[in-house]
């Protein structure tokens, strides 16, 4: 029998999470990654679990307006329960706000998390670089990407209210960071937010290289 379109799309956030963990950018469990299923159902990994072995069942299926569709493959004879990430509402506020937005992905990687710490203010700007042209809607190496970085705070409510404003400020803006915690991005399907993860990752390592150098 073929596969149901959300066990495909599973099985690629399975594999994104595979890869993602393998570049070091989800240690210890961290981060989490969703897609959008259909305009009424995304698929986000549930908290705890090491993205490194993620399996297909073990995502949680909720409405862009937050209400839990619970688990939207079956439970494998040795799964336990399912617990939502306590971020589920910083995922879900990105597919509300934006219906093209159809992957969100959050990690924690080195660069990102250093980086936010030694920046001065609450922006980090990247440009200059050739691989900016690998986010969405970038065509010039000169483009300023101009990357909200605001506090961490265990708030959820009050995250995703902060996040909401400098959003609001910075329209088309493909990611933010968290200081001391890591990076949102986003993308239309998986294979765009994965590109900006990547592409994101490898500019705050230049960026950080370049400032441990006393270049900039
Ligand atoms: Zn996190």
């Amino acid at each position: 029998m073929d596969p149901s379109p959300t066990e495909v799309l599973a099985q690629a956030l399975v594999d994104v999470g595979s890869r993602l963990h393998r570049a070091g950018l989800l240690p210890a469990t961290s981060g989490n990654l969703s897609v959008r299923r259909d305009p009424d159902c995304v698929l986000l990994t549930a908290s705890g679990l090491d993205k490194g072995r993620l399996r297909p069942s073990d995502l949680l299926g909720f409405t862009p307006e937050g209400e839990a569709l619970g688990r939207m493959l079956p439970r494998p004879r040795d799964g336990a329960a399912l617990r939502p990430s306590a971020e589920t509402a910083l995922h879900l506020q990105l597919y509300r706000r934006d219906p093209s937005v159809g992957a969100v992905l959050h990690v924690h990687g080195e660069a990102a998390t250093v980086l936010s710490m030694v920046a001065e203010g609450d922006t980090l700007v990247l440009t200059g670089f050739e691989l900016l042209k690998a986010l969405r809607g970038v065509t010039h190496h000169d483009a300023q990407v101009a990357l909200p970085i605001l506090d961490n705070d265990q708030d959820m409510e009050a995250l995703a209210a902060q996040v909401e404003a400098r959003l609001d400020a910075a329209p088309g803006v493909p990611g933010y960071l968290l200081r001391g915690h890591g990076l949102y991005t986003w993308g239309a399907d998986l294979a765009e937010a994965e590109r900006h993860v990547e592409a994101l990752d490898f500019l705050f390592r230049c960026k950080l290289r370049l400032r441990q150098e006393g270049w900039r």
